[in-house]
């Protein structure tokens, strides 16, 4: 089965809602860090599917457990005790200061998991009519009607009015903004410690904390979003270790199965009394399969030490890319991110070097118009970085911007 690129693009065009702007690539297969075209020809991977490959394409460590399992038990739902979800649930728990998890489907259901958590827990244990959701501008959250109406990017938003109710966002690390905007109405507050599609953001640790303390002074839970840092992606295991924070609620899902469709909604255990039997589900959630898949991953990201690696490789790539910022005076203008989360500002619009890139074999994100956003897996080598660097070095020398 090898289509032609134009052939697929006519063909989806007949079948599918036009919800994607895709990239004028075809994957038909992939492995480590590499992608193949139907052709058969190469790429290098810097985006892991956005974040969500961090150990590579199909570690043959992971099609083992996959397989052994699936022969076993692939599937039995919610209404049975199973052994795989409890194991899950332990190691990523250990991972982290929280006592309790819920399993779903994908970074927006945990979100929405996570929303829906904080409004019963103030209603049922606090007693308080305290139901508004804070977000920060230029976050991402998700698509569902709850998580979209938290996210702060309009565009996400068209069309789709009227929008739930008891959501509130508030400018990018501005403080005072968000102690003005924190009311006996508010549930919580919801950030992303390090903003992804926002465009490679890291919020300053001095306002994290403040936010930590004013959370804690007016008994609102501190909510991150880790669907895209965490899993090692920005140099710890979750991005808010980086600083002092302890937050009473974590999400997450893109890496946890490394491809396979999980999310999971980490959780204090007295944020955790909000919830009781029948209060929330789904179908799919913690199923054995995935469960013994995600278990995998966080095991080999510990042995492996891929937080670390992700550290050194992200702090290398820096240096590539500051070396080309001070060589190109003006056409890159800043280079940010943690780990291997990383974003490479230039001075101009970037769609003509995104894709020249492209061209050159190199796949990667462009995001906000001008940054390009790099988010490979956590496998990949320095001489892979380099040789990206050394294209992008090319590429902009001789672009007119
Ligand atoms: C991707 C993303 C989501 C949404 O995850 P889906 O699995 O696409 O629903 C939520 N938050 C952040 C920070 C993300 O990057």
């Amino acid at each position: 089965m090898t289509s032609s690129l134009a052939l697929l693009q006519e063909r989806e065009q007949r079948v599918l809602c036009r919800t994607y702007g895709r990239y004028p690539l075809a994957v038909a297969a992939a492995s480590g860090c590499n992608l193949v075209d139907p052709d058969g020809r190469e790429y290098l991977d810097l985006l892991a599917g956005i974040a969500v490959c961090n150990l590579g394409h199909s570690p043959p460590e992971l099609l083992e457990v996959l397989r052994e399992q699936a022969e076993r038990l692939i599937h039995v739902s919610n209404l049975f005790y199973q052994e795989e979800q409890l194991v899950l649930a332990e190691k990523l728990l250990a991972t982290c200061g929280l006592a309790k998890a819920f399993f779903c489907n994908s970074g927006a259901e945990a979100n929405e998991a996570a929303i829906k958590l904080a409004r019963r827990y103030m209603r049922k244990v606090k007693g308080r009519e305290a139901y508004e959701v804070i977000s920060l501008a230029g976050s991402f959250h998700g698509r569902t009607l709850a998580t979209l109406t938290a996210t702060g990017q309009e565009k996400v938003k068209d069309g789709f009015e009227p929008l739930p109710e008891g959501f509130q966002t508030v400018p990018f690390g501005d403080f005072s903004a968000l102690e003005r905007a924190v009311s006996a109405k508010t549930a919580a507050v919801l950030l992303e410690v390090i903003q992804g599609e926002g465009g490679v953001r890291p919020l300053a640790d001095a306002y994290l904390s403040a936010v930590q303390d004013l959370c804690r002074d007016r008994g609102v839970l501190l909510m991150v979003d880790e669907v895209q840092t965490g899993m090692g992606r920005s140099g710890t295991f979750w991005a808010y270790q980086h600083s002092a924070l302890q937050p009473d609620v974590l999400t997450t899902s893109k890496a946890l199965a490394n491809g396979l469709p999980m999310g999971a909604m980490l959780c204090s255990g007295e944020a955790a009394l909000g919830f009781e039997p029948g209060s929330h589900a789904t179908t799919f959630g913690g199923g054995p399969l995935l469960s013994v898949v995600a278990s995998r991953v966080i095991d080999i990201l510990l042995r492996d030490d891929l937080p670390r690696r992700a550290s050194v490789l992200g702090e290398f790539a820096q240096g590539l890319f500051r070396d080309l910022q001070s060589a190109l005076p003006g056409k890159i203008t800043d280079v940010r991110g943690r780990g291997l989360m990383l974003g490479i500002e230039l001075g101009f619009p970037g769609q003509e070097v995104w894709w020249k890139l492209l061209e050159a074999g190199f796949v990667l994100n462009l995001t906000q118009d001008r940054v390009l956003r790099l988010l490979p897996p956590l496998v990949i080598t320095e001489a892979d970085l380099r040789r990206f660097s050394s294209a992008l070095g090319e590429i902009l020398e001789s672009s007119p911007s």
